[in-house]
């Protein structure tokens, strides 16, 4: 099959545009998506430190790298990375070793932090303490703050994730079927709150697939090992569902997206955030006196 834009060989055919596309006509498109997604929702704008956050995974890696392609050379924006190691036996280090691969092939500045550091254990310890929590929520609500308190201490002023178009329909899903519009709406690019470094997605609008596709034909060095806590979750069914009606129906990803974008417009206006408060023990930006985090860890001390 021939590229529709120049006849080279097609490296993809994207069914819900229709085009067929070379390897060059690919990434350009890949990267106009970003652009475009960075200039309508301000996501990078003059004197801005991004802190890009790394799983090690091929998300991360491909958002890192094109930042760094866009703006690695502009004098008005600092790049740097940040890993978080949780402490899972068997999984973090290799993506860590991956992390330090990509970081120290473009030069960018890499700041590893640890739950045994900042915790005083680790996530495969505190599983092991046989507590309530599910390894995923304790995960999540550490990895947050601490993924927060490393970007204020490194100056940055936004946190970029690598969450991509599959993921972003997925939490949209996942959160009208549980009725949850309060994360639906925390979902919504959101008001600064002091203490609380922005989160930017550049990858919101580029299929999960062409991620991947992407780290490959350039060859970026990528993890595909799993973590040992990742099990089936209802988030799992819904990406499954989401990517069967994609089968069927080309374009559903984007769909819904743009239903949620035009509902979160409503939802800026009618679901108005709360204003944060400081947690009375760590300080770190929370909805009640003390953050999660701290609760959670005042359980796992607990006898
Ligand atoms: S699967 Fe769960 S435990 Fe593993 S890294 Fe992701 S959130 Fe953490
Ligand atoms: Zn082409
Ligand atoms: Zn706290």
């Amino acid at each position: 099959m021939k590229c529709d834009k120049c006849n080279s060989p097609a490296v993809i055919h994207q069914r819900y545009s229709g085009m067929h596309l070379c390897k060059g006509h690919f990434k350009d498109d890949v990267e106009r998506k970003i652009k475009s997604v960075i200039r309508r929702h301000r996501m990078i704008e003059k004197n801005d430190t991004i802190a890009v956050a790394l799983s090690g995974g091929k998300d991360s890696i491909v958002t890192l790298h094109i930042l760094d392609s866009l703006f690695g050379r502009r004098p008005d924006i600092q790049l740097t990375a940040i890993i978080v190691d949780e402490g899972i036996k068997g999984y973090r280090a290799k993506t860590i070793e991956t992390a330090k691969e990509v970081c120290k092939a473009i030069g960018m500045p890499l700041t590893i932090v640890s739950f045994a550091e900042k915790y005083g254990a680790t996530l495969d310890e505190m599983m092991g303490q046989g507590t309530g929590p599910m390894p995923c929520s304790l995960c999540g609500v550490f990895r947050r703050i601490l993924l927060n308190k490393t970007a204020k201490a490194l100056g940055a002023t936004k946190v970029a994730t690598g969450h991509n178009l599959d993921d972003e329909a997925q939490a949209v899903l996942l959160n009208l079927l549980r009725g949850d519009v309060d994360r639906l709406a925390r979902l919504v690019p959101a008001r600064v709150q002091p203490g609380l470094i922005p989160r930017i997605k550049p990858l919101r609008n580029v299929p999960e697939k062409e991620v991947g596709l992407y780290a490959l034909l350039d060859e970026l060095p990528i993890n595909f090992d799993e973590c040992p806590y990742a099990g089936r979750s209802m988030r799992e069914e819904i990406r499954e569902m989401l990517n069967d009606f994609e089968v069927k129906h080309p374009g559903t990803k984007y769909a819904l997206m743009r239903s949620f974008e035009k509902m979160s417009e409503m939802l800026g206006r009618e679901w108005v955030q709360a204003d944060l408060l400081q947690c009375g023990i760590c300080g770190e930006p929370t909805t009640n006196n003390t953050c999660q985090a701290c609760k959670l860890l005042e359980m796992l001390e607990s006898p």
